[in-house]
């Protein structure tokens, strides 16, 4: 494994619903110059490609009440991704991994690749997450979302002029629902990761710029 004086360029994102992780992901891999792997993104661009996935992760969306794309499903697709990623040039990871299992597999071909990689764990307090699911938006063409839209009378997104909605799983009561879930499925990733020395902690309450700073000072290698 050689030595980089200039920092991770292997990173994975994790942080509950509405901790700003996507955000922040992405804004990243634009900072650093490398390949962003969002499976939200991965999957969407699927379904409009009307690929066979596609079709599977539409009709989950449309008609699964709320619930994510089976794990098994999710890792087959995954897998054929990383046969497009190039490990040694760099990639941030949002939404994946997200089991015990998956992390693991991730983490050798980290090892295969003789690639070193950093896990940020975005950390924001259940009641600071409740509150903003409480506020947020989501456009109906292009999924950005908006935080107090309704405070600052924003009715269609300022990206692409979709119409924005307010999704049920944001409800208080859904929203503290999927936290525990969260909780109880990465509590295992954070722990191996924690073992293996791979694990900073970033505090997620401030602005998303404070946040941003934050995590390019964690990146930082200073040995
Ligand atoms: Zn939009």
């Amino acid at each position: 494994m050689h030595m980089k004086t200039d920092g991770h360029k292997n990173v994975i994102l994790m942080g509950p619903p509405g901790s700003g992780k996507g955000t922040q992901a992405k804004n990243l891999a634009e900072h650093l110059g490398v390949y962003y792997f969002g499976t939200g993104d991965l999957m969407r661009q699927e379904a409009k490609n009307g690929t066979e996935y596609g079709k599977i992760f539409q009709q989950v969306w449309d008609h699964g009440q709320g619930e994510l794309v089976p794990d098994e499903i999710t890792e087959k697709f995954v897998e054929e991704k990383f046969s497009q990623i190039d490990f040694g040039q760099g990639v941030v990871f949002d939404g994946y991994p997200r089991t015990l299992h998956q992390a693991i597999q991730l983490e050798r071909k980290f090892t295969e690749a003789g690639e070193d990689f950093i896990v940020l764990d975005i950390e924001v307090a259940d009641k600071s997450l409740v509150d903003r699911m409480a506020t947020r938006k989501v456009c109906h063409e292009c999924g950005k979302i908006f935080f107090h839209a309704d405070l600052q009378h924003i009715t269609d997104c300022s990206k692409c002029g979709g119409a924005l909605f307010k999704r049920q799983e944001d409800e208080p009561a859904v929203v503290q629902k999927r936290l525990d879930v969260y909780e109880h499925q990465t509590k295992p990733l954070i722990d191996f990761f924690t073992k293996q020395g791979k694990l900073v902690t970033i505090d997620g309450e401030p602005p998303i710029e404070e946040v941003e700073r934050e995590i390019l000072e964690k990146i930082k290698i200073n040995e």
